[in-house]
């Protein structure tokens, strides 16, 4: 269905960066689009997903079906082929109706089918690409290890060459998704005295004999979605599964977090706009003193502080998206969206419960789940200390 938006060339009217307020016509209707779907289809069932634990697996078909789960995969290989704004603009709005589904259509948009896209080989994209793009298959991106997070290039997961196989053995933890996933992306040492250098990458199927999961993580948010651990005991795959060169493993990690962290970035920017959203409704509902309390000062300082933020961190997210689209560097604009939008989300979501009072406490409002939700964009993808790291180092050196 999405493959008839984005026809218009430009991604905004007008050029530039200057022009970001007004969106083309065709990502309007995308907006409008994914903001339905989530008012109709995620937000009334988000509670139920938090409470129960349950994957929103009808919804993540659903969004399969209007071509959000390969929104950016070409259409040569059964996606919708449209640019990395859209990707920015449709996982804020699904993110607004329920942030586990959010965090499913980013991962598998940027980190499972990116690398395939940018490295893997016709064969690999017809086997471990087009199957996946209707969200009927869902995919996992197995980089951090029980000892080795931030400091992913210490991975110590090891593959060794044997015959035609690969045999790999070690452990991946936090994996998003891989319980329900059918296929992922893991990251091994083929040679560790090479450090980073000595990391490839490989498709591995669930299926593959010596793949087990460990147990599901019980978790503070985003309780919709699976995180679990990969064990891996003498797991072998077939020798065609290696992604990239040997030794690309790294670069094709970090390559492709900078695209994440862009998904992620609008994951958060979802959250922040839908507390936002909760504690405007309440203030002007809601009376002290005789008044509403959105006439009195102090909560109108909250709400300006609350849009300003998230307006400001919208902006990052479309630059970084739109530096992607056009082929430029982005790698330090994406960490700056990403810890500009998490932080916002943590912030607005907290204002967001003072402003509720009470209610802001307990779960027959969404406030507390929109706090609970928003914290891990601060640490998946790049913690906020790491995208710091990024971003002055890139600084430093532009400015040298
Ligand atoms: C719900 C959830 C889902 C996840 N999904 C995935 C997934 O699908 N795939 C995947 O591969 N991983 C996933 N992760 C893992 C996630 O990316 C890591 O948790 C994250 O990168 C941080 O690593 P760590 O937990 O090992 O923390 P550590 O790296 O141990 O960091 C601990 C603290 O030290 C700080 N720190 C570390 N190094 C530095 C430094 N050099 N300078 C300053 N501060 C530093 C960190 O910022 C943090 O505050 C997920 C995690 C969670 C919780």
């Amino acid at each position: 269905m999405l493959k008839f938006f984005l026809k218009t060339p430009g991604v905004f009217r007008g050029r530039g960066i200057a022009s970001l307020s007004a969106l083309s016509e065709s990502h309007q209707m995308l907006q409008k689009t994914c903001r339905d779907f989530a008012d109709n289809e995620l937000k009334p069932n988000a509670a139920k997903f938090d409470k129960e634990r349950l994957f929103p697996t009808k919804q993540i078909c659903q969004m399969g079906q209007l071509g959000l789960m390969s929104i950016a995969v070409p259409e040569k290989y059964g996606g919708a082929g449209l640019d990395y704004l859209a990707y920015a603009i449709a996982v804020e709005e699904i993110s607004r109706g329920c942030a586990s589904a959010g965090v499913v259509m980013s991962l598998q948009n940027s980190l499972y089918f990116g690398p395939l896209l940018k490295s893997g080989t016709e064969e690999q994209i017809e086997k471990f690409v087009r199957p996946y793009t209707s969200g009927e298959k869902i995919a996992f991106f197995a980089l951090s290890e029980p000892e080795n997070g931030s400091d992913a290039g210490a991975a110590s997961t090891m593959a060794i060459a044997k015959g035609d196989r690969w045999v790999l053995n070690g452990t991946k933890s936090w994996i998003t998704s891989a319980m329900e996933a059918s296929t992922g992306i893991v990251f091994a040492t083929t040679d560790k005295s090479l450090k980073h250098k000595g990391i490839s990458a490989f498709i591995v199927p669930r299926d593959s004999p010596g793949f087990s999961l460990g147990k599901k993580e019980v978790k503070l948010g985003i309780r919709g979605t699976s995180t679990c651990s990969l064990i891996f005991e003498d797991c072998e795959i077939p020798k065609e599964n290696l992604l990239g060169q040997l030794g690309d493993g790294f670069k094709i990690a970090m390559k492709n977090l900078d695209s994440g962290r862009i998904g992620i970035a609008s994951q958060a920017l979802g959250i922040a706009q839908a507390a936002l959203e909760v504690a405007v409704d309440y203030s002007n509902k809601r009376t002290s003193f005789g008044k509403p309390i959105s006439k009195l000062q102090m909560i109108q300082q909250k709400i300006a502080d609350m849009s300003l933020r998230v307006e400001s961190a919208r902006l990052l997210t479309w630059r970084a998206a739109w530096l992607k689209d056009n082929g430029m560097p982005y790698t330090k604009e994406a960490a700056m969206a990403k810890l500009a939008a998490s932080e916002t989300a943590t912030f607005v979501a907290h204002q967001c419960i003072q402003i509720l009072g009470g209610m802001g406490y307990v779960t027959e409002m969404p406030a507390e789940r929109h706090y609970r939700d928003a914290r891990i964009t601060e640490i998946y993808e790049g913690t906020s200390e790491i995208l710091r790291l990024v971003i002055a180092g890139r600084v430093l050196k532009d400015m040298a």
